[in-house]
């Protein structure tokens, strides 16, 4: 079976088995396991901000950002399409008693600064006030597009304007740097905090990070406890994540492999195919007037994974267990299941 369904289904490498086994282990919750503290300031470092936070997960993350951002009652504005908003739970108003406000984002799912002051509400005896804007880059139901840190810097300073804060989903970001060609810390200049994932692209098995200002972290930290996520001897898990950080270069690979499966799916009669700016391709099945759930299970019976977006739309992802040979196989096999 080829797996495209997502880049979290990578199972980590030997060197990260090892990573874990030998790892410098404290408890995390007094601060004292030192694989933690290296991965947080590596994170840190990496994303150009003064501290940063290891989490269990990328939803924990943008969670406890949230909380942290914001007070109870206000209003948090989202791209409609967000992860945060369309695949959280309900987290924004379950954890931070946040109303959501969506913004259009258009094919690439970034606002455009007269959007963001639309959207914006002022605090009044009738109106709760806007205490947060949140940014997706890449932004995944769009397809894995890339969006130009202008684009971020614009909404981003068009919220701090009006005194709203900015969190930045950057789950993907390092895709992002690595198909723009820019240093991942490009995408966080304007932005109040970021959150990115160690267990996507990167390859490790647990884990994201949430960075931010020093004092931003610091009660993050106090957030994350509040939400369970202290964890102990979390270097088992972590030092396998040092190895993650080094292998943002390597999404680029991905990214190719992305570029040879939609090129070879384009030709297949009856799909439609996004050009991909990172490592997801979308596929569009409605021309041929089959719903993506039926074109999943053929792909399946074929050998090939997806994951369906949308009811004509499935999403396919390359990842590190990915070879060159294996997207060629999965066209290959999508082509004759069709
Ligand atoms: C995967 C993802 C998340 C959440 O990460 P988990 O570790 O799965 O909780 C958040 N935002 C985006 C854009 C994602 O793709």
């Amino acid at each position: 079976m080829i797996d495209l369904r997502s880049d979290t289904v990578t199972t980590p490498s030997e060197a990260m088995r090892d990573a874990a086994r030998d790892a410098d282990v404290g408890d995390d919750v007094y601060g004292e396991d030192p694989s933690v503290n290296e991965l947080e300031a590596r994170a840190a470092d990496l994303v150009g901000t003064e501290d940063a936070l290891y989490v269990p997960t990328g939803t924990m993350g943008n969670q406890v950002a949230a909380r942290v951002h914001t007070e109870r009652g206000q209003e948090v504005l989202v791209e409609r399409e967000s992860h945060v908003y369309k695949w959280e739970l309900g987290g924004l108003a379950q954890h931070a008693a946040l109303q959501v406000r969506t913004l259009d984002g258009g094919s690439r799912g970034v606002p455009t600064p007269e959007q963001v002051r639309e959207g914006y509400v002022e605090e009044d005896a009738h109106r709760p006030g806007t205490g947060l804007l949140t940014l997706e880059n890449t932004h995944n139901s769009k397809g894995g597009v890339a969006i130009a840190p202008e684009k971020i810097d614009a909404a981003a300073e068009a919220a701090h304007d009006l005194g709203v804060p900015v969190h930045l989903d950057g789950a993907r970001v390092c895709n992002a740097a690595v198909a723009r060609d820019v240093p991942v810390s490009r995408f966080t200049e304007q932005v109040d905090s970021v959150m990115f994932c160690l267990s996507k692209g990167l390859g490790a098995p647990v884990g994201s990070m949430l960075a931010g200002t020093e004092e931003f972290v610091a009660r993050a930290r106090r957030t994350r406890k509040l939400f369970g996520g202290g964890m102990r001897q979390a270097g088992m898990v972590a030092a396998p994540g040092l190895l993650a950080l080094d292998n943002v270069d390597r999404l680029a690979e991905d990214h190719d492999n992305a570029q040879v499966l939609a090129e070879e799916l384009a030709d297949v009669d009856g799909l439609a195919v996004q050009p991909p700016e990172t490592n997801i391709v979308l596929v569009s099945t409605e021309s041929a007037g089959r719903s993506a759930d039926a074109f999943l299970d053929d792909c399946e019976d074929a050998g090939v994974l997806g994951t369906q977006f949308d009811a004509h739309v499935a999403r396919f992802c390359t990842h590190w267990d990915v070879d060159r040979e294996d997207v060629e196989a999965a066209a290959e096999r999508i082509r004759d299941a069709l």
